[in-house]
């Protein structure tokens, strides 16, 4: 299944998709282009892996990391479907992330890799955007390029676990106004979903509503205002945001 939370009428709704429309859970059939779409999931610590793909580690001229590169986000950063991401004015290079987000549902304390997946409630999509000229170090990026309103575009829908036969092998792709820049496979994480899950809860509890936004292929490249940037993972969807001036704000 497929949850989606959305703002309709002054209210905030969980919702299905059903026959290509939002079925609200106060039983309301409405057209998806009617609601405000809302981050799916009301977050809790929000982890985000740096240089989670050897492709893009290399991409960027680093080695392979031999231990996860873990970063946090408050929720001041997320955004759902559709929405307006800032890009600041002074700027040379602001690049989107297509990132896998894995959704966990139980509480988890020092979870072997074998029993990783059945903490995982499901998966989303977002979109790490990064702004690179804030960039001092890649292994622990500055809260200016990771933590910045607008800048974390999630959703549009939770789909379960159980709907998700291998998590490990989705392709990822970003198109820029409908050209295609980027595309990968979660295949190529060098840290794997039950990796991630057995070393974060070997040292600290993670709970329901715990995220872990698992990295970004090769590909990023530079966005501009006005770009209508979509980030889609086979399975889980297709998510837009659209590039818009600070100053407008
Ligand atoms: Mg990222």
């Amino acid at each position: 299944m497929k949850t989606a939370r959305v703002a309709y009428k002054g209210r905030v709704y969980e919702a299905v998709e059903k026959d290509g429309k939002l079925h609200l859970n106060d039983h309301r059939l409405i057209s998806m282009d009617e609601v405000v779409w809302l981050p799916p999931v009301i977050p809790r610590t929000i982890f985000a892996l740096g240089l989670n793909y050897a492709d893009h580690a290399q991409e960027l001229d680093f080695n392979a990391p031999s231990e996860p590169l873990v970063f946090l986000k408050g929720p001041n950063t997320l955004i759902g479907h559709q929405g307006q991401t800032k890009r600041p004015k002074d700027v040379d290079f602001m690049h989107y992330e297509c990132e896998l987000v894995v959704v966990i549902g139980k509480v988890a304390r020092n979870v072997t890799s074998e029993e990783a997946y059945q903490y995982v409630k499901g998966y989303t999509i977002a979109n790490d955007y990064a702004i690179r000229d804030y960039l001092e170090n890649y292994y622990r990026p500055n809260l200016r390029v990771k933590n910045r309103d607008t800048c974390t575009p999630i959703g549009p829908w939770l789909v379960d676990a159980e709907d998700i036969k291998d998590p490990m092998n989705l392709t990822l792709r970003t198109y820029v106004n409908g050209e295609l820049t980027q595309e990968g496979s979660t295949s190529q994480m060098i840290f794997s979903i039950p990796f991630l899950i057995e070393y974060l809860s070997s040292f600290m509890t993670l709970s329901p509503g715990d995220m872990i936004l698992t990295g970004t292929p090769k590909g990023a490249v530079n966005t501009k205002i006005g770009d209508e940037v979509i980030t889609e993972i086979e399975g889980i969807g297709r998510l837009l945001s659209t590039i818009v001036e600070d100053d407008g704000y």
